[in-house]
């Protein structure tokens, strides 16, 4: 597979790289690590990302220029990093017909296999170590933009080395980044030190409405529309707050249930050890990995607190 790949990105010269909307750390930084090595081998490549890169990732080096819309698409090779589901690129990917030549290297569990070429690797840690794995293939240098985004990509999805996809091989790259200048301290000052005040001021709303049922296994909390406007918050503002909930004591499954404009809510679920929350997520159409996924549910917070408690109830 990865022979394939090789062969693809040495002899095309016209590259669309990608990622899902909601951006990760693992996701930018794939996404912006294919760029610089595609532009070091000398190719003409497009970035695509329906969203804005997050804050807390926007010290990662990457293109100029971030394509919002794919309407001019060309004969473009599409790669798409770090997306379990082709419909998370976001509302245009139905421009992706049939005829594309989509190019799929991810390690989503429930990953759709939507691509010509599918590298699905389940077991690495991130799409950035998987990355890392195709560009030793070509001898090419690696430069520190390069080093600086698979690192970044690599320590945000283990939890800062703390998941259990954290495997020897992920130090072991990280630790060759180091070679390449990138610093572990100034990546995790900018990842998680970084904040503005918002984000602190909104944390103490979602805290209040925290609720633990199946007799201390599963730990949810609620973040509405009006907490936003209270404290002048954004959805950005709450990245990452499930992981806080992970932290108490005896918690088997962390959720939080973000409210969406459209009558929707965004749940998060994080796990521990065995709890499969990927395939919890995915009867309810989303998906993800074993211990982080997600999906979005019909309904106002509170009601989709009561139906995720009900799938939950059955599956603990
Ligand atoms: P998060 O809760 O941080 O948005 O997502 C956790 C993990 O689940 C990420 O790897 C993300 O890509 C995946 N994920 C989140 N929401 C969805 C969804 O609606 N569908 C699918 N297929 N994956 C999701
Ligand atoms: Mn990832």
């Amino acid at each position: 597979m990865i022979e394939k790949i090789k062969r693809v990105l040495e002899h095309e010269n016209k590259f669309l790289v990608t990622t899902h909307v909601d951006p990760d750390g693992d996701a930018i930084g794939s996404m912006f690590g294919m760029y610089f090595f595609l532009k070091a081998i000398g190719k003409t490549v497009r970035v695509y990302l329906k969203d804005s890169v997050p804050y807390r990732y926007a010290f990662l080096p990457g293109p100029e220029k971030i394509e919002k819309d794919l309407k001019n698409l060309g004969q473009e090779v599409i790669l798409v990093l770090d997306c379990g589901d082709i419909k998370r690129i976001g509302d245009e990917y139905n421009l992706l017909t049939e005829d594309r030549f989509i190019v799929n290297i991810d390690h989503h569990e429930t990953n759709g296999m939507f691509g010509k070429i599918n590298h699905v690797l389940k077991d690495a840690s991130s799409t950035a170590e998987i990355l890392y794995d195709i560009f030793m293939q070509f001898g090419a240098p690696i430069t520190y933009e390069i080093a600086l985004n698979i690192y970044t990509g690599i320590f945000t999805d283990t939890g800062s080395f703390r998941f259990p996809n954290t495997t020897e091989k992920c130090f072991r790259v990280c630790g060759e980044m180091l070679h390449f200048g990138v610093s572990p301290s100034y990546v995790a000052q900018m990842v998680y030190e970084n904040h503005p005040r918002e984000r602190f001021l909104l944390l103490s709303e979602v805290l209040r409405t925290l609720e633990v049922s199946e007799g201390g296994d599963v730990g949810i909390v609620l973040l509405t529309s009006e907490m936003f406007k209270k404290v002048n918050a954004n959805y950005e503002h709450s990245d990452g707050f499930v992981e806080y909930i992970k932290e108490i004591k005896g918690i088997k499954v962390a959720i939080l249930i973000r409210e969406l404009e459209n009558g929707k809510c965004k749940v998060s679920m994080r796990s521990k050890d065995n709890v499969n929350v990927g395939r919890i997520c995915g009867k309810f159409g989303g998906g993800g990995h074993k211990n982080a996924a997600g999906c979005i549910l019909e309904g106002k917070p509170e009601e989709v607190r009561e139906k995720v408690k009900k799938v939950l109830s059955e599956e603990l």
